[in-house]
């Protein structure tokens, strides 16, 4: 199974990122766009593993969220990696505040010692919002820096917990399942 940990939002938050977003889904850009439902916060892509670890996994999650405290997190600023000039994906940002970077680096640790590799590149908080087309002709995406600069969204939410998800591909996209949810300390 695709397993991957991640923070999940609020229902309200979600649509209001995504709407946010729509002058970019209707700049005819060779963009796959991500669904409201499908948004997320990506705190460590684990990959294909097999069904019989997934109770180990899900113990290194919980044992990443205990004695983590739940926290306010900016969600604010769009982008995209690599550059807005040759875009691959097209993000709505968050703040890497502290306590994400200590939640993300506990995760990181708990999956690398059950034999996850570490992630080498820097930790870059974000919600994808959309995936350029593979074919994509660098000239297509000729508006998308002045697209980017002008959107506007600011909010804050409060992590409360920390998410097992599942992640099944297919032709019509990925669909994603939450398959265990590990609970932050109230404050
Ligand atoms: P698709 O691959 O069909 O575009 P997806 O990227 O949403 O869909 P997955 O590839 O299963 O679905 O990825 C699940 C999550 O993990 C996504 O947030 C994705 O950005 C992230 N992710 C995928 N591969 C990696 C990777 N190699 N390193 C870091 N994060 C990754
Ligand atoms: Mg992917």
């Amino acid at each position: 199974m695709r397993l991957f940990v991640a923070v999940n939002l609020p229902d309200t938050l979600r649509k209001a990122a995504w709407n946010s977003a729509a002058p970019l889904r209707d700049g005819r850009l060779p963009v796959k766009w991500v669904g409201v439902d499908a948004l997320h916060l990506t705190l460590k892509f684990l990959g294909e593993v097999d069904a019989g670890r997934r109770a180990e996994v899900q113990d290194a999650v919980d044992a990443a969220a205990s004695g983590t405290t739940q926290f306010a997190l900016p969600v604010l600023g769009f982008g995209a990696f690599p550059n807005p000039r040759r875009a691959r994906v097209i993000w709505l940002g968050c703040d890497s505040v502290p306590e994400l970077e200590l939640l993300q680096h506990r995760v990181e640790q708990r999956m690398s010692d059950i034999g996850f590799p570490l992630e080498v590149r820097p930790f870059h908080p974000h919600l994808t919002l959309g995936r350029v087309r593979r074919d994509a002709r660098p000239a297509s995406l000729a508006g998308l820096d002045d697209l980017l600069q002008r959107l506007q969204f600011q909010a804050q939410t409060v992590v409360k917990s920390v998410d097992l998800m599942q992640s099944e591909l297919s032709r019509a996209g990925a669909r994603y399942t939450r398959l265990h949810c590990a609970k932050l300390d109230s404050q």
